[in-house]
């Protein structure tokens, strides 16, 4: 593989390309091996050479954002990371519609919009994701999903060809969409927003923001919720129900300030990946309720863990 790696980075030249990333830099969760090679585009144009020369070289791709949803096992991720973020983030703004680059941050997209006093993205001014993640995640709080105001979203194929899908057509549902079952690298979105007023959009978004402080525990390495919302529960009220309150497997522990909220104080994505298995497993024993993972988890873990 090294030598293909080689000839890959002499190849796709233009584009900032390095080895051996540890993916715990990358993610909020501070946890994962190394990345093989890390890329972060300036455009749809990079991503497109990217995507070719990975194609031709046989080498396998990742597509990352923000690193904030995400679970990356010990052992890292072997082949091309392209991590949409930086160079990616331009926002803009025709009448009330914002078009966002994949990379801007949501905290990013939110301000845009409370700033040209346009309403509807106030709850995600504290979703530490980007505009492409929030899209793949359907991410939302406090009532609101970005399904609901997104327009359009515009991606690369794994062959480099362009696909643009409607709000309709991105199957949007509780923390779903089409994309997670799909090879396709968002590039670009439009959202379509309401006239509202800077200073009232400006208030729920600190009232938010005071009601996150309050109840996360944003001082230790997360993910969010470790779990979806299952039908008719919450999983926070589900895993305190059980006791689970500050139980740990190493350094991975259930928040004693909010049980939906896996936190790390370690360095083993393997503790982290088992304490996510030991609380569905105690929470499905003692309620009869199967908890299903919001977090996405890549990687291959360590060697010495045999694969598992
Ligand atoms: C403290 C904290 C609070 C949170 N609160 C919330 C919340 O209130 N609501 C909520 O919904 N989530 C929340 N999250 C989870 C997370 O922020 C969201 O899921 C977010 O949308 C993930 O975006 P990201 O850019 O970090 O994506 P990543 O975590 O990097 O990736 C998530 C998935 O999207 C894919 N992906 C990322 N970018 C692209 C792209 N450009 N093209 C194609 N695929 C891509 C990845 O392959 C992966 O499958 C929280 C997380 C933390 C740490």
């Amino acid at each position: 593989m090294a030598d293909r790696y080689a000839q890959f980075v002499s190849r796709v030249g233009c584009v900032a390309l390095t080895r051996d990333v540890p993916m715990a830099s990358c993610t909020t969760l501070r946890l994962g091996g190394p990345a093989d090679l890390l890329a972060e585009p300036a455009g749809a144009d990079e991503i497109r050479i990217l995507l070719r020369e990975a194609a031709d070289a046989g080498i396998p791709v990742t597509v990352i954002g923000r690193g904030s949803n995400l679970l990356v096992r010990d052992g890292g991720i072997r082949g091309l990371v392209i991590r949409i973020g930086r160079g990616m983030r331009a926002i803009t703004r025709d009448a009330d519609t914002l078009t966002a680059e994949a990379g801007a941050s949501l905290a990013e997209l939110a301000r845009a919009a409370a700033e040209n006093s346009l309403d509807g993205l106030a709850f995600a001014a504290g979703i530490p994701g980007t505009v492409g993640g929030g899209l793949v995640m359907n991410a939302g709080a406090y009532g609101g999903e970005l399904g609901d105001v997104c327009a359009w979203v515009e991606g690369l194929r794994d062959d480099g060809t362009p696909v643009r899908y409607t709000a309709e057509e991105m199957d949007f549902a509780y923390r779903h969409s089409r994309l997670q079952a799909e090879r396709v690298i968002v590039t670009r979105a439009a959202f379509r927003l309401t006239p509202g007023d800077r200073a009232a959009i400006e208030a729920v978004m600190a009232d938010l923001a005071a009601r996150r402080n309050e109840k996360q525990p944003l001082n230790l390495p997360s993910a969010g919720s470790a779990f979806k919302r299952p039908e008719g529960y919450f999983a926070a009220a589900l895993i305190d129900q059980c006791g689970l309150k500050g139980f740990a497997v190493g350094g991975a522990q259930v928040s004693e300030k909010h049980a939906g909220f896996l936190v790390n104080t370690g360095k083993r994505a393997a503790d982290f990946e088992q304490l996510m298995r030991e609380v569905q497993r105690i929470v499905q024993e003692k309620t009869g309720v199967r908890l299903e993972p919001e977090i996405r988890i890549l990687g291959e873990a360590a060697e010495a863990e045999g694969g598992a």
